[in-house]
């Protein structure tokens, strides 16, 4: 019989840990102990058990000393379209609304390749373990010339993120009445052949899962209904989670109205769209009878603050979803519509944007951070991370509070991550592996990633400008 080491991670001296455990425990100089990617203990340092000492003496343990930083459980970002970040501030989508917005991007997204999902992904998770999120959702939609959805989760694996790889679609192009240009649209018994085979070849629902497969047709505007309906079979099949767009703004709402005579709320319930196993990005137009209904059925929202405002799409009732018991994560979105991935960042600015809509005590900075572990943990279907805690998941994120973005804020440094401007993580660890270390990611060599990146996302935009004047 071979015996295989186990990895033991030992933090100990952080200025606080925040757990997000059932009494939400902040631990003055806390430490943690990680055995195989798991959490193995958590408490003050003065009270770690004397053979993890040892074990570091011995060098078989790895040792992270975390004084003059926080300590929070990794961060989980619930929506993304990653291989937006090839396409940042384009000036033609500046300034438009979500359906101009899209209108203007359609026609240089269908040039994409699969080294660029790839690196676009690559890029997208960097930029993200830096902000101190750990998991993350990635929702990928449009598969021109041969893009496969293997290549972000291949990214993933690369990387070392914890990932929930979203096989979007769309299928209804402007012919039949939809948003997108019909050249970069699916069929639909190819997009479900597609997405068994994604089920069936990566999906993993064990507990401490580093990958699960969601089902995904990208929104009511872009399939049919017999997509949205069969996609919600097709995942219960297999026991994987749904994922779209919804209600996402006044135009949205509209489509919904005239094209199937409901609200998105009633045509998400009459196709299966709803229950503990759905989430659906933005909501930011659901209205009361729909919260009642999310609440009702346990069916989760991934709340995207920056990209509805850069979209001017509004302010979702995040402070009433709550307080009907409606399971609400975080999402930064993609990277053209929040051309800023910082998990921490969205934190700050769900806090102030609910502040806007509803008064200075619609959202706390602990809720906040609340909604950015829990929250997410429990929108994606998961109950092993969102919380440090014994036999959760070893994932977690450490920010240095000594710099002068965080000077004056020692009253209270725990709500100063999400009050003060967002840092960057110097310590980001997932499944007990350490990935961001003194604030460089450890499995990549960004500089020549990055530049890879700019050839890339340049061709892209090159080679969409030659197509519009061949048009
Ligand atoms: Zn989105």
């Amino acid at each position: 019989m071979t015996s295989q080491a186990t990895r033991t991670l030992v933090l100990r001296h952080a200025d606080v840990l925040v757990t997000m455990d059932s009494q939400r425990r902040e631990i003055a100089d806390g430490a943690l102990v990680a055995v195989d990617g798991v959490v193995d203990w958590v408490g003050p340092s003065s009270e770690l058990p004397a053979r993890h000492d040892e074990a570091v003496r011995a060098g078989s343990a790895r040792l992270l000393d975390l004084r003059g930083h926080v300590v929070v459980p990794g961060l989980v970002n619930t929506h993304h379209h990653m291989y937006q970040s090839l396409t940042r501030v384009l000036p033609a989508a500046q300034d438009a609304e979500l359906f101009g917005w899209l209108s203007n991007l359609y026609p240089v997204w269908a040039g994409l390749t699969p080294e660029m999902v790839r690196v676009s992904t690559l890029t997208a998770m960097a930029e993200l373990l830096l902000s101190g999120c750990t998991t993350s959702s990635d929702h990928l939609y449009i598969y021109p010339n041969g893009s496969r959805l293997d290549d972000s989760i291949e990214a993933a694996a690369q990387i070392g993120m914890r990932f929930h790889a979203a096989r979007g679609s769309m299928s209804v192009g402007r012919s039949q009445g939809g948003l997108p240009p019909d050249e970069v649209v699916e069929d639909e018994a190819s997009i479900l052949k597609d997405t068994q085979r994604l089920i069936e070849t990566w999906h993993d629902d064990r507990r401490h899962s580093m990958l699960r497969v969601v089902v995904a047709p990208c929104s009511p505007f872009s399939v049919s209904r017999e997509l949205m309906r069969d996609s919600a079979l097709l995942a219960r099949s297999f026991g994987v989670s749904l994922h779209t767009h919804l209600a996402e703004n006044d135009n949205d709402v509209a489509y919904s109205r005239e094209r199937f005579g409901m609200t998105p709320a009633e045509y998400a319930e009459s196709l299966g769209w709803v229950g503990p196993d759905v989430w659906h990005a933005h909501c930011v137009k659901l209205d009361p009878a729909g919260i009642a209904l999310f609440a009702r059925t346990g069916t989760g929202v991934a709340h995207c603050p920056c990209s509805n405002m850069r979209l001017a799409s509004g302010i979702a009732p995040v402070r009433a979803m709550r307080d009907q018991g409606v399971a609400v994560g975080l999402g930064v979105d993609g990277s053209a519509s929040n051309d800023g991935a910082h998990m921490l960042g969205e934190a700050r600015q769900a806090l102030l944007l609910q502040r806007v809509g509803f008064g200075p005590a619609a959202m706390g900075a602990r809720e906040a951070l609340e909604i950015a572990t829990l929250g997410g943990a429990r929108v994606l279907g998961r109950d092993d991370i969102g919380a440090l805690a014994l036999g959760m998941s070893a994932d977690f994120a450490a920010f240095d509070v000594r710099g002068p973005t965080h000077a004056g804020s020692g009253a209270d440094p725990v709500a100063a991550l999400v009050f003060c401007a967002p840092v960057q993580a110097s310590t980001c660890v997932v499944d007990g592996r350490v990935v961001v270390e003194e604030g460089r990611v450890a499995t990549l060599d960004l500089p020549v990633h990055l530049e890879t990146h700019r050839r890339l996302a340049a061709s892209l935009l090159e080679g969409s400008v030659r197509a519009a004047a061949r048009r």
